[in-house]
């Protein structure tokens, strides 16, 4: 059981979180399923999806574990018609799955300090940067066209994406992951817009610093010392600290409620420690 920052009663909504292996979205269908959900966790890794479905489970909340790729619409069809029969129809879904990778990372934040046999800006390889656009941009839009034809059927629901603080502004090193996310952002007003006759509401959550298995060797030495880029973040963070996952839930869980958030759709909200407010003077 977490602690959970606000008490909204979810019982018998169908609550589709993608990612839901990961650090971020395994911490939102726990808290979707303990505000009552029938949450449909999806991953591409089985075992923890699993995992997370055995633990909520036995503590008596309604949540099943999905092998899942987000970029195979075949097998998204699959789970679609599984969790509809395991859970009923999707009412929310949460595309979480996304992330960035070392093959689209330069070694140089500027091109002035590229040295001999580092990874800089011109040797990016084209595959790399696809696997990055693709995962966080086409990961989102695919489980969208796939579960949020239930929401049409219902006329209504609601889709929760993940943007990012390099969506306001570019991030050093990572130009692939912060055009997707920037694109994430984009899609979001898109989708709010394009459904609003519907009755779906669309937004997302711009996380600020977390560490996680994804960014770890970005931010901290493999013998734990943090990097300068760590300080750089810190520096550059009113509050002066990382953000704790945990605190994304009191975000998640009112943006996707009907009655609190009825009239919100097509924003990014930042939960970020105050560094998208900070210009750094
Ligand atoms: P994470 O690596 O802990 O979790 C990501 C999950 O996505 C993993 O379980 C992974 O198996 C899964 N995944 C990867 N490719 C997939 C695919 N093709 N199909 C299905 N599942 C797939 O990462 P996280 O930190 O929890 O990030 C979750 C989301 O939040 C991502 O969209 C990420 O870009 C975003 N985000 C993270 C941070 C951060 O600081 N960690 C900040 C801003 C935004």
């Amino acid at each position: 059981m977490i602690q959970l920052p606000i008490n909204i009663d979810y019982t018998g909504k169908v609550v589709v979180v993608t990612g839901a292996g990961g650090l971020i979205c395994g911490a939102m269908a726990r808290a979707f399923a303990q505000s009552g959900a029938k949450v449909a966790a999806l991953d591409l890794n089985e075992d923890a999806v699993k995992k997370l479905a055995d633990e909520l489970k036995s503590e008596g909340f309604i949540c099943e574990g999905y092998k899942a790729n987000v970029l195979d619409k075949a097998v998204l069809e699959e789970v679609h018609q599984a969790v509809i029969a395991d859970l009923g129809e999707c009412d929310i879904l949460v595309n979480g799955a996304g992330g960035n990778n070392p093959r689209a990372t330069t070694d140089n934040e500027y091109q002035h300090e590229a040295f001999e046999g580092c990874k800089s800006f011109f040797d990016l390889a084209p595959d790399g940067i696809d696997f990055v656009f693709k995962l966080n941009f086409q990961g989102a839009l695919l489980p969208t066209q796939v579960f949020a034809k239930d929401m049409v059927a219902k006329k209504k629901g609601c889709i929760l994406n993940i943007s990012s603080m390099n969506s306001y502004t570019p991030l050093t090193k990572i130009p692939a992951y912060s055009a997707a996310k920037a694109a994430i952002s984009n899609f979001t007003q898109w989708l709010a817009t394009h459904f609003a006759g519907t009755g779906i509401r669309c937004n997302a959550i711009a996380p600020g610093f977390l560490v996680s298995a994804q960014n770890y060797s970005l931010l901290f030495n493999e013998d734990g010392t943090p990097k300068p880029r760590s300080a750089k973040i810190l520096a550059g963070t009113p509050m002066g600290r990382f953000v704790d996952a945990s605190e994304l839930l009191g975000g998640t869980l009112f943006l996707c409620d009907d009655k609190s958030a009825s009239a919100i759709s097509g924003i990014v909200l930042p939960i970020d420690c105050g560094f998208s407010a900070y210009s750094g003077v």
